[in-house]
């Protein structure tokens, strides 16, 4: 585990240079970083995820210049986002230039481009020299990490440093942005609202979970999920819940809780009621929602019960990721 001192950073640059494995703090999730030019370095985090080689990983910078390294032009509507929504939780879906190994691209033409906002990961990225290839720090489909623990529990033996950043100030991934086609495509809701993007490029499409390919494994129905049974229900439906043996709640706000706390006979049903937001705030909600799932998860619960949030900004993104780590009835 490294500290953020210059001396640690400049540490972790000189191994991701080197063809080593990172994790690193990003404002969304920790990262888990590799050269993405460096086609056997790619291929450690592949393994170190355990994560099937059709996904494809997102490429950080933390220079606008050096989008020029990864991709081949810059549609327009691509150009207005950096200026504006850079640096920040939102990658975008360019043309990816014959550099860019098929590993990191999964054999797509395209590839996923983000300049992270968060300070360490900036640093880390200059102290590489190079655009770095990274997937969140988590083994393929389970809960993506927002602190340096998190990291170390679940892949602790298998990357070279971690750099303890301290938590994730969004703690939701990145929203993914398809800017390739004739109108901008959202193929996964995330930590930039959708609502700030149609400030700058009007009207977008948001992609159907139903209809979803596999290129974006964001989009597979099951992802993100916590080992324990984890069942959604839509806001204020956790009154009607019928929870088995020892089960936790996941609630919105205080509002929420107040509300099942008086519901009748429904408090007796859940052994515990955890508030995402007692203001009712999506951003913080967001924030925490991975970090209070990693604790349920680890506190011998049988069921998890969520309530849906409301579906605007953040919120989608949180209602994205506690759908896809629910069981599909
Ligand atoms: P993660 O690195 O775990 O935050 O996931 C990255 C997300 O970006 C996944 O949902 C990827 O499938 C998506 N992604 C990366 N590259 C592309 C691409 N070229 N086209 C479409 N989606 C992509
Ligand atoms: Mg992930």
């Amino acid at each position: 585990m490294l500290d953020v001192s210059e001396a640690s950073i400049g540490r972790a640059g000189k191994a991701l240079a080197e063809g080593r494995l990172v994790a690193f703090p990003t404002e969304t999730v920790y990262g888990l970083g590799a050269n993405a030019f460096d086609e056997k370095a790619v291929a450690r985090i592949f393994e170190a995820k355990a994560r099937p080689n059709f996904d494809p990983l997102i490429v950080h910078i933390a220079e606008l210049s050096q989008a020029d390294r990864v991709v081949s032009s810059l549609p327009p509507a691509a150009r207005a986002l950096m200026e504006r929504l850079w640096p920040g939780p939102l990658t975008l879906i360019l043309p990816k230039r014959d550099e860019v190994p098929d590993l990191v691209t999964s054999g797509l033409p395209t590839v996923a481009l983000r300049f992270p906002a968060n300070s360490v990961a900036q640093d880390l990225i200059r102290a590489a020299g190079l655009p770095i290839a990274a997937p969140s720090a988590n083994p393929f489909g389970y809960l993506s990490p927002t602190t340096a623990d998190h990291v170390a529990a679940m892949l602790g033996d298998k990357v070279d440093f971690i750099i303890d950043g301290g938590p994730c100030r969004i703690g939701v991934e990145s929203t993914v942005l398809d800017v390739t086609g004739e109108r901008p495509v959202v193929l996964r809701p995330g930590g930039m609202p959708v609502e700030s993007i149609e400030e700058v490029v009007g009207k977008v499409e948001i992609l159907d979970r139903s209809e979803a390919k596999p290129t974006s494994p964001g989009q597979l129905p099951s992802h993100y999920a916590p080992h324990t049974k984890l069942y959604l229900v839509p806001s204020g439906g956790l009154a009607y819940a019928k929870p088995h043996g020892k089960a936790a709640a996941l609630v919105y706000d205080a509002a929420s809780k107040e509300a099942l706390a008086h519901a009748h006979g429904a408090p007796s049903h859940f052994r515990t009621i955890r508030v995402l937001s007692e203001s009712g705030d999506l951003l913080e909600s967001a924030a925490r929602l991975f970090s209070t799932l990693h604790e349920l998860d680890s506190g011998g619960f049988d069921e998890i019960w969520a309530e849906r949030l409301p579906e605007l900004g953040l919120g989608r993104a949180v209602n994205d990721r506690l759908f896809k780590a629910s069981e599909k009835r």
